[in-house]
């Protein structure tokens, strides 16, 4: 108990609670002990002289009085400390119980059967202070003792009128008694008092920790995508240069061994690519940018598709790959993200099994539908089983062989049947295999998907254009790229430098770095170039991950590429820059 308060600086003591509580009480009960008092005083009022019964019934209002004014001031104000102020309160109870008690004097004066009447308020009152003094021992006892002591002893010495003195013995020895269990009875309630205090202590504390936790656990996640932003950022730019330089190179002529040579680069060059692109992924889900496009799927063309595409490798690891899936049904997702999963599924079910089949099966439950990604692969051992859905985690692979994988394929699963309102679930035998259960609506067929856009016929021959970058090797690879591909290229390292290119030569489209040196940035660039030449087609490559970036680009409606850019990518979304500007400028 000690030690929690300690570590809960803020937190009221039980002192504290305990004078609030009298606090309390003592602005709740005036009214009926007033009327309490006020009966007595009317069974005294016909034995004694009215100074008397009068002047006792306005002390016992003034006492009740000063006490709810000064325990309201004791609790409003810090001048007293908890235990001064408790100790206040104390003395204001005993002054209460004095002055009930000082009714007694009216007792001789009484009939039995106003003394019982007398008897019955006062012992009502004692009952009734267990509870307002929460069972507190030295604030009841210092109403019990001047109320019910003097009482029992009155009416053990005081003669009965009606002469039956064993009565009068009797009610003395049951008001010790009765005393004694109001005792018990205020040890338990002042246990029971401190007990639910300290409960809600450790309610404060735990409620703390855990926000503490929680606060921890998020920062600790903001700090995991800020260091995947800028690794994959850094990342990026290197390959990007090199992908330029690797795409060029390829378009030259070369000798055999050479192409060779230039050929494993590419590929080299297209996993470290993938591999980033799993980074960027993770990040732009993380950033909440991904958008879902639902539409109604055909599951057995895409279950029929995706088997077909596997086929081959795992023909080539001795697999066999069966899909079954009853003709016509149809679910609603997004197509592209949808299909991202069961790639991911399906990849790892080639990857982790090395003998016996992998199969997708689709069954309908009721309203919805369950795709079944099964294999009899090495499986996943129930230690393993949560952990595996984090990012870079991987069962067996120690020695961080990147042949094997980044560790990504299934924290983007993850979040991207979040994102699709799927349930996703798994159950996996070590030794036998591994099934994943995605469960969805039925879809009743009535959306159409859009049909894909066909991708623009390439134009950048001939054309003119500005590459913006702050590195020369970026700029370098991507003039050797884009004039092999027959374009003409001006570059420029900033937005003053292609500002003025641009005044020298109107580009026919801009190429920019969102990240420029300093405060400056692709986006400015452009605006300074469209400035001249109002809705240039411009294109931004970036290798920023930051979910911040990523936004801020996308507000800005200009398409953005990222880095290492494929010179396949790069043609398309030149050929569709181009395009949609014609579409503009038709509307
Ligand atoms: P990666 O496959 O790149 O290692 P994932 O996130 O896709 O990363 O998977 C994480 C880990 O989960 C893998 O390293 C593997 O150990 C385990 N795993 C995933 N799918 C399967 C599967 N079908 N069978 C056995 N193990 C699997």
């Amino acid at each position: 108990m000690e030690s929690t308060q300690h570590a809960l600086p803020n937190a009221k003591t039980v002192e504290a609670e305990l004078l609030h509580l009298l606090a309390r009480q003592s602005r709740r009960v005036p009214i009926p002990v007033f009327l309490a008092a006020a009966m007595i005083a009317g069974l005294a009022a016909a034995r004694v002289p009215t100074i008397n019964w009068a002047a006792w019934l306005v002390l016992v209002g003034v006492v009740l009085a000063t006490r709810w004014a000064v325990l309201g001031m004791l609790t409003d104000r810090s001048r007293f400390s908890e235990q001064q102020g408790l100790r206040i309160a104390i003395v204001l109870n005993a002054v209460n119980g004095v002055t009930h008690g000082l009714s007694l004097a009216f007792f001789p004066y009484l009939t039995d059967f106003e003394r019982a009447v007398q008897s019955f308020l006062l012992i009502g009152l004692c009952a009734g202070s267990i509870a307002t003094t929460a069972g507190s021992r030295p604030a009841f006892f210092a109403y019990l003792i001047p109320t019910l002591g003097p009482l029992a002893i009155l009416w053990a010495v005081v003669p009965s009128d009606s002469g039956a003195g064993w009565i009068s013995i009797s009610t003395a020895i049951i008001i010790v008694l009765f005393s004694a269990v109001l005792i018990a009875l205020s040890a338990d309630a002042n246990r029971l008092f401190r007990e639910s205090f300290e409960i809600r202590l450790q309610h404060v504390e735990l409620n703390r920790q855990l926000k503490a936790a929680l606060e921890m656990a998020e920062s600790a996640s903001r700090a995991k995508t800020r260091f995947l932003a800028s690794a994959s950022h850094d990342l990026r730019q290197p390959v990007h240069t090199l992908s330029l330089f690797a795409a060029a190179l390829e378009m030259r002529p070369l000798d055999a061994r050479t192409r060779e040579i230039s050929q494993h680069i590419g590929t080299a060059l297209q996993v470290l690519a993938a591999q980033l692109d799993s980074l960027l992924d993770v990040s732009k889900l993380d950033a909440g940018i991904v958008q879902v496009n639902p539409g109604t799927i055909e599951v057995e063309h895409l279950l029929e598709r995706i088997a077909k595409e596997i086929g081959p490798d795992a023909r080539a690891k001795g697999l066999d790959v069966t899909f079954d899936c009853p003709a016509g049904l149809k679910v609603e997702t997004d197509a592209v993200l949808f299909e991202r999963v069961i790639r991911n599924l399906t990849g790892n079910a080639l990857k982790y099994t090395d003998s016996g089949e992998i199969r997708i099966d689709a069954v309908k439950q009721d309203e919805s539908i369950i795709l079944i990604i099964s294999d009899t692969g090495r499986g996943i051992p129930d230690s393993e089983q949560a952990r595996i859905f984090e990012e870079f985690y991987q069962v067996d692979n120690p020695e961080r062989d990147r042949t094997k994988g980044l560790g990504l394929g299934l924290s983007i699963v993850r979040r991207l049947v979040h994102l699709l309102g799927i349930r996703m679930e798994m159950v996996s035998l070590e030794g036998k295999g591994t099934q994943f259960f995605l469960i969805l609506p039925q879809s009743d067929g009535t959306h159409v998907t859009a049909p894909p856009v066909q991708q623009a016929t390439f134009l950048s021959a001939l054309l003119h254009i500005l590459v913006i970058d702050d590195e020369a090797s970026v700029q370098e690879g991507m003039r050797i790229l884009l004039t092999s591909l027959g374009s003409r290229v001006s570059t420029a390292d900033s937005t003053d430098t292609a500002a003025a290119a641009a005044a020298a030569d109107r580009p026919d489209l801009i190429l920019a770095d969102l990240r420029l040196r300093g405060e400056d940035n692709g986006l400015i660039a452009i605006r300074a170039v469209r400035a001249l030449y109002p809705d240039t087609p411009a294109i931004l490559i970036s290798g920023d991950t930051a979910p911040d970036r990523l936004r801020e680009a996308e507000e800005a409606g200009i398409p953005l590429l990222h880095k290492p850019l494929h010179a396949d990518v790069l043609k398309q979304a030149i050929a569709k820059a181009m395009t949609s500007d014609q579409d503009r400028a038709v509307a």
